[in-house]
């Protein structure tokens, strides 16, 4: 089954992707990365810090010189997404925004911070930027992050993620999980889809590409998800250059429709006005490389219409 055929949300409206400056016709990403980041902060992350607007401005319009269009940030609730800056970077760069509500692994919080969400309400929270705004940004989220863990679900991950598919059903939202090393991916598919009912084709599943398990991706994609493949980076580089075969694999089972591309900056130091690959590199050189694998074709359709489908939901009016 494609992932279109089960991605509806029941009330069928007009299926629209909600960017920071409003929502667009999915044929309107155009060219799109499909799992970044602007601006991510972490006590995992010391010293390497995704916090600055001008090099998020430059860093955007490097993408655009390359070709770029649209950037799905997937930084959660409480790691410094700087929701308020999002539209003045789309309207400077050009280039489309989708930012993320959501909330990633426990190590990335205080324990005082998750007790005031566990009092507060996590979908209630999620609904709220969702539909009205991420703060008082009145920038809405487009999609809902969170994250597995090593080979298996924490407590943590069973109680985000059972707030996930709350704020799915109430919006239609789609949910994009961050798979620790890229593992994980039955035991989540089981939990949201399985447990909680969310439709495999609003789940988004990142870094497969950091465990290229040929057969866990056909499941996965058998099940209706999406998969979602990282641009390169040095924390993964045992398993990038697998990923124009991984994505091969799914394509020749017929699950082209289903595959996205990403790049993934996490430090400052990936991003390529400081040096490293960055967002361009998406378009200089995975895209290239993955289209001597798969062809031209389908290396276009994973960052465009199959971006746009992804994140299009008939939000509740
Ligand atoms: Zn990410």
């Amino acid at each position: 089954m494609s992932a279109d055929e089960q991605s509806g949300h029941p009330e069928q409206g007009v299926q629209v992707v909600r960017t920071v400056l409003g929502d667009v016709a999915p044929g309107e990403l155009g060219v799109c990365d499909a799992h970044d980041h602007l601006f991510l902060t972490s006590p995992q992350l010391p010293g390497q810090e995704l916090d600055s607007v001008e090099a998020a401005a430059r860093e955007l319009a490097a993408f655009r010189a390359a070709g770029g269009q649209s950037v799905v940030q997937w930084t959660p609730y409480g790691m410094g997404r700087r929701a308020v800056e999002l539209p003045g970077l789309a309207r400077t760069s050009g280039v489309r925004i989708v930012a993320a509500t959501g909330l990633h692994q426990a190590v990335h919080y205080t324990p005082e911070l998750l007790s005031a969400l566990r009092a507060e309400g996590l979908d209630a929270l999620f609904v709220r930027e969702l539909t009205q705004g991420i703060g008082d940004s009145g920038v809405r989220a487009g999609l809902i992050k969170v994250a597995g863990g090593f080979h298996g679900l924490d407590a943590h991950a069973h109680w985000t993620m059972t707030a996930a598919a709350g704020a799915h059903r109430a919006t239609g939202a789609p949910i994009a999980v961050h798979l620790e090393l890229g593992t994980g991916v039955l035991d989540v598919l089981d939990l949201l889809c399985g447990e909680l009912g969310v439709p495999p084709g609003k789940v988004i599943l990142g870094h497969l590409n950091r465990a290229p398990d040929l057969d866990v991706h056909r499941e996965a994609a058998a099940a209706g998800a999406w998969l979602a493949f990282d641009g390169p980076s040095r924390a993964h580089h045992a398993t990038d250059w697998r990923m124009p075969d991984a994505v091969r694999a799914l394509a020749e089972a017929g699950h082209s429709d289903q595959l996205l591309l990403g790049g993934d900056t996490t430090t400052a130091a990936a991003r390529s006005v400081n040096g490293g690959p960055g967002m361009p590199y998406l378009l200089r050189r995975v895209r290239p490389r993955l289209a001597r694998a798969v062809g031209e074709e389908l290396a276009d359709r994973m960052v465009t219409v199959n971006a746009g489908r992804a994140f299009a939901v008939a939000w509740p009016t």
